[in-house]
């Protein structure tokens, strides 16, 4: 090993190798750039063959040096690449968040690009010809939608929830049920952005039960506001109680200085119950009730982009606004531009072109179609996989209505050379990723978040693993 260590050949060598210069010139790269990838090269091959782990060429051959600058090419590439890539999401959780929640509708990504790609007027008054405000853009229809007198956008909902209970509960107290102190994904505890908040945490009733009196119990001079947390990914049955809206908003009122706050979590503005979906609570209703504040994220059932919604009393959100922390959460022209042409759709009453709506309401019928018509345009096109379409269930997801699941029919597809989870893999490091999910030992793609043209995708990248298996 040593002695091919000291084959391998210095860089000044390197440098003035032909196949220097034809690497920098391919890749239009300066002599100092190619210089360092090279340098880069040599290290990692260095690394493998001290491991043990090389499998090139041995240094002593002429074809060392070629797979030296094979491996420069690669890294150079490599340095290039984006992060961010376009996922096919088959999995069958519509508000998948590790796969980025709602994906946008066309009409919004077209306002979006229309607003990103000049100037706009996101703080500027075109009428007046001064100094406007953010703010003003997607209150319109927020108020519209929901009733509140006023609103306002953050980053996303953990933000909101965290500028509100900063600028009217610092070093106050909140009430909240013991059976609402939530953890959502992880990383959002309500008890950890209390703390962090400086508000004071009072926790009323038990796990699976709060009455009235515990609220009222704990009413005082110290206290600014009773907040009412959704419970989202999480469902209590049996024993249980808690106290509804209308009777919260009502004690919060009998006090002046006492605000009602509901962390709604997901916030529909659309009735999925009409299409027997769950029994989230409409926005606008809990604001009816009574709420003088609510907050709700902007990509989950709502459909836009990852922003955080503050509607109610205007009074209160005028506070907000001028507070220091709102300029910290503040948001982009680009999610302002995307959450207000969703809201449109939602005015205009067309849902549908919302896709993470339309893909919750989508009839199982529908997709039982959609799932004929690819088993029969795969086998058409390679007929050596095994496929069957079976019923099964779809999931809402990022910790929305976690009790719903939604008809629908999956193809199972069995690739007899490679096993469950090496298939699994192929998909999902296949171009373009395709992420399916593994359940009772089959390979599962439910049709659901899937379009049309990425069918077509998921055709081709299957035929192209099947290929090159065969090879
Ligand atoms: C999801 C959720 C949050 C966090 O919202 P993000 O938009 O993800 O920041 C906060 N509270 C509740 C109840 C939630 O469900």
């Amino acid at each position: 090993m040593k002695e091919q260590l000291r084959q391998i050949p210095p860089i000044h060598e390197l440098q003035h190798t032909a196949e220097f210069n034809r690497f920098i010139s391919s890749r239009n790269l300066t002599f100092e750039k190619g210089t360092d990838l090279v340098k880069e090269s040599v290290t990692h091959i260095r690394t493998l063959i001290q491991k043990g782990v090389w499998n090139g060429p041995i240094p002593e051959s002429d074809l060392f040096i070629g797979s030296i600058f094979t491996l420069a090419t690669f890294l150079e590439e490599e340095k290039l690449s984006l992060s961010l890539h376009r996922v096919i999401n088959a999995s069958g959780t519509i508000l998948h968040t590790n796969l980025g929640r709602a994906r946008l509708g066309r009409e919004t990504i077209e306002h979006m690009c229309n607003v990103a790609s000049s100037y706009n007027n996101l703080e500027y008054d075109i009428k007046n010809g001064n100094r406007g405000s953010r703010h003003t853009h997607a209150e319109k229809f927020i108020c519209e939608l929901t009733g509140a007198e006023s609103a306002m956008v953050v980053n996303n909902n953990a933000a909101a929830v965290f500028l509100i209970l900063t600028a009217l509960a610092k070093n106050k107290e909140v009430i909240v049920s013991r059976g609402e102190l939530v953890e959502i994904g992880g990383s959002f505890r309500v008890s950890t952005i209390m703390e962090e908040s400086g508000a004071k945490l009072v926790e009323v009733g038990t796990t699976n039960k709060t009455h009235l009196q515990d609220y009222h119990r704990q009413l005082g001079e110290e206290t600014a506001m009773i907040m009412k947390v959704h419970q989202s990914n999480f469902i209590m049955k049996g024993f249980t109680s808690s106290v509804d809206t209308g009777r919260l908003a009502e004690l919060a009122n009998e006090h002046d200085q006492v605000i009602y706050y509901e962390d709604l979590g997901s916030g529909a503005l659309y009735d999925f119950s009409n299409h027997g979906i769950g029994n989230e609570p409409l926005v606008r209703k809990v604001i009816d009730q009574g709420a003088d504040l609510v907050s709700f994220s902007g990509d989950k059932l709502l459909g836009g982009p990852q922003a955080g919604i503050i509607a109610g009393r205007k009074k209160i959100i005028d506070l907000l606004k001028k507070h220091q922390l709102a300029r910290v959460l503040r948001v982009d022209k680009m999610t302002l531009a995307a959450l207000e042409m969703t809201l449109l759709h939602y005015l205009k009453e067309e849902e549908h072109k919302i896709p993470a709506i339309n893909d919750i309401t989508r009839p199982k019928e529908e997709i039982l179609q959609q799932a004929m018509s690819l088993v029969k345009q795969l086998m058409q096109k390679d007929g050596t996989f095994k496929l069957e379409i079976v019923e099964g269930k779809s999931r809402i997801g990022g910790g929305t209505m976690p009790e719903v699941e939604l008809d629908t029919y999956l193809i199972s597809i069995l690739e007899h050379r490679l096993s469950l989870h090496e298939f699994h893999e192929r998909l999902r490091v296949s171009e373009p990723s395709i992420i399916t999910r593994i359940q009772q030992e089959r390979l599962l793609i439910d049709l659901r978040t899937v379009s049309m043209e990425e069918q077509e995708e998921v055709i081709d990248v299957l035929v192209t693993i099947n290929k090159e298996l065969d090879r």
